[in-house]
């Protein structure tokens, strides 16, 4: 699936639009979908993965989710990284037959209510950068490395610090 069409997100009167691509979906037999993403990694590169989609760090999985039921009105049953470097797995569980197991990601006792504030979260990150909110804060530092815009950014200015924790808006 490609990044021509965006995947849309709508909380209220707010509508985001989002692009990206997919790597690859996979069906099951009653024609539901496995969403994977490759990932030139390893495993533990997603120790915290948990955290990581309920702070915003990683909005991957679950937009990916989102842009596949979207657009091809398919049930995803999860979502996942798998890490070239140790041919490991890590999923977001969107149903008791999704791949993986309780040390991944599970939202499939509640995936309504998990997509619903994720959504809420992108639009708040969005009204933020909007409204000129773009500090030079990174939640993953670790990702400056892969940034197209290091050149432009002073975060080599910043010291270190530890970021406090956001919570999901309800
Ligand atoms: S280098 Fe700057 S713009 Fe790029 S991710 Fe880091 S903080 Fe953000």
């Amino acid at each position: 699936m490609g990044a021509a069409e965006p995947v849309v997100i709508e909380v209220g009167d707010v509508h985001v639009e989002l692009r990206g691509a997919v790597d690859r979906i996979d069906e099951d037999g009653a024609g539901r979908a496995v969403v994977i993403d490759y990932k030139w990694s390893k495993k533990s590169s997603f120790s915290k993965l948990d955290d990581r989609i309920a702070t915003g760090v990683d909005l991957q999985l679950p937009l990916y989710a989102l842009a596949v039921e979207q657009r091809l009105s398919r049930r995803v049953i999860a979502a996942g990284y798998l890490t070239l470097k140790d041919s490991g797995e890590r999923w977001l569980r969107l149903s008791p037959e999704a791949p993986g197991g309780r040390y991944d990601v599970n939202w499939e006792d509640d995936r309504d209510e998990r997509m619903a504030a994720f959504q809420k979260l992108v639009v708040a990150r969005d009204a933020d950068i909007r409204s000129g909110r773009i500090d030079i804060a990174p939640l993953d530092r670790n990702k400056c490395a892969f940034c197209d815009f290091a050149d432009l950014c002073r975060i080599a200015e910043v010291p270190r610090v530890s970021v406090p924790r956001v919570s999901v808006p309800k």
